[in-house]
């Protein structure tokens, strides 16, 4: 079944594609992430081509035939360029890291309406908010965890359920998720946070506004998720993002 639609869509990728065409990854609000083929998009008289540029929210006509590996995209229209992410060098980088979350760990052509949604709240805000990017992005990590399945709970022990609380000091164990140090005893991987550090990421999960954090603070925080990442998804090697800029 093919059908037309209009929807919203956040340029993920692209390159060249034979002669004339690019291919594009996007995120869209109603099939999640697909592929899509510009024809002549690399011809310089081309506005489908000039409008594909990573980070840009479109709108977007598709023509979507199910079963097929990528589909066409016939018109788009920009919506947001995004211009102050793109001439700042740290609101790059995070917000490159965001556009890397979504291509290494959403699966294709499954609407993802909650994703897309926080997604363009995010570049909104690493566009216009006074928020330190690293921070905002700690914060969109967080959520995107949650999303694709695997909630880091902070209320209670994963492994005894005993109730958890920055008094008592905690930590993370990578297959588990945040474990009391008596827990923490029995596991190998285990890496107690300090108290700011379980404080930071109470502040993030509950949409709280930070007052105690530090770059190294959030730094540390983003390096274990990506490390619990890893080790609940299997394909997933890292943000390159986060490392090489
Ligand atoms: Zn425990």
């Amino acid at each position: 079944m093919s059908i037309i639609t209009t929807t919203e869509a956040i340029v993920l990728t692209k390159i060249d594609f034979r002669e004339t065409s690019k291919i594009s990854n996007l995120f869209t609000k109603e099939f999640g992430r697909i592929a899509v083929i510009v024809k002549g998009a690399k011809t310089s008289n081309s506005k489908m081509g000039r409008l594909i540029d990573v980070l840009n929210l479109l709108t977007i006509v598709v023509y979507n035939k199910s079963g097929r590996e990528v589909q066409l995209l016939s018109q788009a229209d920009l919506q947001e360029y995004y211009p102050s992410i793109k001439s700042d060098y740290e609101k790059i980088k995070y917000a490159s890291a965001v556009i890397e979350l979504i291509n290494k760990l959403l699966p294709e052509h499954e609407p993802a309406l909650r994703v897309f949604t926080g997604t363009k709240k995010i570049l909104q805000n690493f566009e216009s908010s006074e928020e330190k990017p690293y921070l905002i992005f700690a914060r969109y990590m967080m959520f995107f965890i949650e999303e694709i399945g695997y909630e880091i709970q902070i209320r209670a022990c994963s492994d005894c359920g005993n109730e958890l609380h920055q008094d008592n000091t905690a930590g993370m164990d990578y297959s588990k998720g945040m474990i009391c140090m008596d827990c923490g005893k029995k596991h190998l991987s285990f890496v107690p946070f300090e108290r700011e550090l379980f404080y930071l990421l109470d502040c993030l999960k509950y949409g709280k506004k930070a007052v105690v954090y530090n770059h190294r603070n959030i730094q540390n925080l983003l390096f274990h998720f990506e490390n619990y990442l890893k080790y609940h998804v299997s394909s997933f090697k890292g943000l390159n993002s986060l490392h090489n800029f």
